[in-house]
């Protein structure tokens, strides 16, 4: 069966020809998917019943719904449990700023990478999701509002550049602009390469939350795939490339990363690329040890950038009041049902 939301227009306009049909119908079963969102081959009522019958036969149309809404009282930043067609369930969470709505979406069904103070990854990878499925996050959740949206974040459960092809695709499809959408990666640094090459603006944030490789092996396994310096390598790659500049993220966490050494050799990092540095207060985890540094640590350690002459901010926390680490609403869900 082909996976119709997941097809670009050539590779639909092949898979209509392969059916005996005119390449102009695929740009209409086209429109039907990404603009009319249309959840069945019924409603495409300008394709004839035959073809639909065919279709039915051939292809499908992935679907997501919503399994649960949670409404911040303080900022109004809604998450959002959505429930797949083979009823895994992922997370997505909608932020309204100044310059419009943004989306925080999911790139797997779990993670891989083993981040010790991230809740995606503590039951590993389940599966990939598939461009239409990303892109099911946010058909789903702007029809659910009625407005558009118009930012989308990588930054959800999952290792975008693991599912680096789905990614791409989901890329080429949306309709968000490109220097509208951010991803996050942990650093897969073929995948930064590859991912420059295609010269597409997409901003790259990349995770370092260690400022050398023995603290960064030590929460993060894929530190010991690749070097902090074949790291900054990719990264200044990606600048050179794309002439976009990028963000660093870095989670405090009292105790282990949050010392002023740690910040005289993280501004060495950020300075080398001009890189933007997002500090991120370790959300705890139930099943994780790790605990936020006090508020005076944390403002110490951002001095300590700012006189460095680092651009930094500290996340601001959307939503606390319905938070969760990353993966923590999924784990409560599945460990409720
Ligand atoms: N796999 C991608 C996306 C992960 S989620 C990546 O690694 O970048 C987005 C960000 O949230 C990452 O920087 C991730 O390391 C961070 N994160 C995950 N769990 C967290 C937690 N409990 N507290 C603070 N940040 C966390």
């Amino acid at each position: 069966m082909i996976d119709i939301k997941s097809q670009n227009l050539i590779e639909l306009t092949e898979f209509i020809g392969s059916q005996g049909e005119k390449p102009f119908r695929a740009k209409q079963i086209f429109e039907w998917i990404h603009e009319k969102h249309a959840g069945d081959f019924d409603c495409m009522t300008n394709i004839s019943i035959p073809l639909r019958e065919k279709l039915k036969q051939s292809a499908y149309i992935s679907g997501i719904k919503i399994a649960q809404e949670l409404i911040s009282k303080e900022d109004g930043t809604r998450k959002y449990l959505l429930e797949l067609d083979d009823g895994n369930i992922i997370e997505s969470v909608l932020m309204r700023y100044e310059y419009g709505l943004s989306v925080c979406i999911s790139s797997q069904v779990g993670c891989r990478m083993g981040c010790k103070f991230c809740a995606s990854t503590i039951d590993g990878l389940v599966r990939n999701l598939t461009a239409g499925e990303m892109l099911d996050e946010i058909y789903c959740i702007q029809e659910h509002i009625g407005e558009r949206i118009s930012h989308v974040v990588i930054m959800g459960s999952g290792e975008p550049l693991d599912n680096y092809d789905n990614f791409i695709k989901f890329v080429e499809l949306t309709d968000i602009g490109h220097r509208n959408i951010t991803v996050s990666t942990c650093g897969i640094v073929p995948r930064i390469y590859e991912l420059a090459d295609l010269k597409n603006q997409v901003t790259l944030a990349v995770s370092l939350h260690a400022p050398n490789d023995e603290l960064r092996k030590t929460i993060m396994p894929v530190a010991n795939a690749y070097s902090i310096s074949q790291l900054t390598d990719a990264c200044k790659y990606y600048i050179s490339v794309t002439g976009r500049r990028i963000t660093f993220e870095y989670s405090l966490i009292a105790g282990v990363n949050d010392n002023e050494k740690c910040a005289a050799e993280l501004s060495e990092i950020a300075k080398q690329l001009g890189a933007h540095i997002n500090l991120i207060p370790v959300n705890p985890v139930e099943e994780r040890e790790f605990r936020q540094p006090y508020i005076k640590t944390i403002n110490a350690f951002k001095s300590k950038l700012e006189r460095c002459g680092i651009n930094v901010t500290i996340r601001r926390e959307m939503g606390r009041d319905i938070s969760g680490a990353c993966g923590q609403l999924r784990r409560h869900y599945k460990g409720n049902t």
